[in-house]
């Protein structure tokens, strides 16, 4: 339903709880956020208010520079703190007892998740929700190879349905990934004291009060955000990612 990420030099989570509580209006059953804090994969979700939320994140201490965050409408899965997203992947069984590796927030709908969910439970994925949407955090760390970008790129090949998503992974700080395919995604450029910071959202509302530097991302785009850049990268005719990236902006 709604997403909001950053990549800043500061705590970000003040801002992706206004942000989401920006886009409270358009109704959602469940909220979460997750950061990159201390080397490991942090969240607090709730099926309360944004509001509530706040509230766990300040007795829990989730903090960080880099971070997602996500109002959810339910399609697959019941609105339940366990489909309430951010969803992680700790990767395969074999690594099980490992922290989680991938974040992941999404809005619409992944109409070939049984089939996905089936080709990872065979690979070893252990699921933790009945969402279309975690199929999407274990296909990316299926595919990380030590390289979020090149990782997102090629799970979206894999993706049928609509999406816009945003990705962050243990092993890289400062660094989100946003993807969109028939749902909305725009990235917001950090000015002034936010300089060299990025941010993402489901719709530049969400980033009212942050930054006016708005970047409508188009169909089969992927957006690589790191602190002083932020690549965008888009599918070609053949269907794939071209190698060369369309540098936004360099601060
Ligand atoms: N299909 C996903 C779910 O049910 C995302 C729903 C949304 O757009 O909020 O978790």
């Amino acid at each position: 339903c709604g997403i909001v990420g950053a990549v800043s030099k500061k705590n970000i989570v003040p801002i992706l709880i206004e942000g989401l509580k920006r886009l409270e209006y358009r109704g959602y059953d469940s909220c979460g956020v997750a950061v990159h804090q201390d080397g490991e994969l942090r969240r607090a979700r709730s099926t309360a208010r944004v509001a509530e939320l706040d509230v766990n994140i300040a007795t829990d201490k989730v903090q960080g520079g880099t971070g997602i965050a996500h109002t959810r409408w339910a399609t697959h899965g019941a609105p339940a703190v366990h489909n309430a997203h951010p969803h992680f992947s700790h990767g395969p069984k074999a690594r099980e007892g490992s922290a989680g590796r991938i974040a992941l927030v999404h809005n619409g709908i992944i109409e070939n998740h049984d089939e996905l969910r089936a080709e990872l439970i065979a690979k070893g994925y252990a699921f933790t929700s009945q969402t279309d949407t975690e199929v999407i955090a274990h296909l990316v760390d299926h595919l990380y190879d030590g390289d979020l970008l090149d990782a997102v790129q090629r799970a979206c090949l894999h993706l049928k349905g609509a999406y816009a998503i945003a990705v962050f992974c243990r092993d890289e700080p400062n660094r989100v990934i946003g993807a969109r395919e028939g749902s909305p995604l725009v990235l917001g450029i950090g000015t002034g004291d936010r300089a060299g910071d990025h941010f993402l959202a489901s719709d530049a509302m969400a980033l009212a009060g942050v930054t006016d530097q708005i970047v409508y991302l188009e169909e089969g785009d992927v957006v690589d955000l790191q602190l002083g850049k932020v690549w965008i990268t888009q599918r070609n005719a053949e269907g794939r990612y071209a190698a060369a990236q369309r540098e936004v902006r360099t601060v």
